[in-house]
């Protein structure tokens, strides 16, 4: 495996295995690599010739009062993890290389990025669009693979690749989860005993939610009270958003019709936690007064 340090190495790499007509894979993360990482990568091997990952903490997603300094770094672990999952290279720039004194542009996908977690998290959004789009322009893959687990990320990513008209094709990958439902996430690892044991309780709810949808005479209310019923029953949970969007634009759903995700971030204790699960919809009217609408 590879090692690059800076984007002009990274561009070198990429150029090179382009003239030789492999394509090119991408997922980048923040490292302290877990099997919700490992599995974008496997699905990258299986689809392309050449797999990059990018283990990167990028500053400019957090917040000043958020986990930038205490977030894991375990890159060797890291390095081996993806050794072990067949990348062929991994691209891991330093803070200064990425942003050099005077660095002073940021991406915002307007629209999006204030929405939901960018309500709580003002300019992570544009922290996130910002660092994809470097890394991007450093590894010119021909897919780039997300998580849904990040769901308002994955949307964010998929509009700033379509509006800048980005050569590359967004592969969303489902939300890989501990036994007892908990999704994996490098912040588990901040949670107390009791933090721990309350936390599958979010996608219990979410589900619980998206369950009420195939009730009968069912709207978005019924989803999110049987949602936030859950919820609001967690121990030493602060929930910051439960919130039943569709899929593509992050608007409030007004009807249960197409594609709708039911969202939620919850803070335990000082760790925050989001997930999301799809709400499955009978794309048809529900009683005769739709047809009017
Ligand atoms: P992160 O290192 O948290 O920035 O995540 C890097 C990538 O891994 C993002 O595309 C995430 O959405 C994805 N990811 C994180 N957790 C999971 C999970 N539990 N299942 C699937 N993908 C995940």
């Amino acid at each position: 495996m590879i090692r690059a340090s800076d984007p002009r190495s990274m561009l070198r790499l990429s150029q090179d295995w382009r003239r030789r007509g492999l394509r090119v894979g991408f997922v980048p993360t923040m490292g302290a690599l877990h099997a919700g990482h490992l599995s974008l990568l496997a699905r990258a091997r299986k689809e392309n010739g050449i797999v990059v990952a990018s283990v990167f903490v990028n500053p400019l997603q957090f917040g000043p009062k958020e986990d930038f300094t205490r977030y894991p770094r375990p890159f060797a672990r890291d390095r081996a993890l993806c050794l072990g999952a067949g990348a062929d290279a991994l691209y891991h720039p330093s803070a200064k290389v990425m942003y050099p004194e005077g660095f002073c542009t940021r991406v915002s996908v307007e629209g999006l990025s204030g929405l939901l977690c960018g309500e709580f998290r003002p300019g992570h959004f544009q922290g996130v669009a910002t660092v994809v789009l470097k890394l991007l322009e450093a590894v010119r893959p021909d897919r780039l693979y997300l998580g849904e687990k990040d769901f308002q990320q994955l949307t964010l990513l998929r509009r700033m690749v379509l509006d800048l008209g980005l050569p590359v094709k967004v592969v969303g990958c489902p939300t890989i989860r501990e036994r007892d439902g908990l999704a994996l996430s490098s912040r588990n690892a901040y949670l107390s005993a009791e933090e721990r044991a309350a936390a599958p309780d979010i996608y219990r709810a979410l589900r619980a939610g998206a369950g009420a949808a195939r009730g009968r005479g069912a709207g978005p209310g019924s989803v999110l009270k049987a949602a936030s019923r859950l919820l609001s029953r967690m121990p030493g949970a602060r929930v910051e958003y439960l919130r039943l969007v569709d899929e593509r634009g992050l608007a409030q759903a007004r009807r249960l019709r197409g594609r709708l995700r039911l969202l939620a971030a919850v803070r335990l204790g000082r760790t925050r936690l989001i997930d999301n699960v799809p709400v499955i919809c009978e794309d048809r009217p529900r009683n005769p007064s739709d047809f009017t609408k």
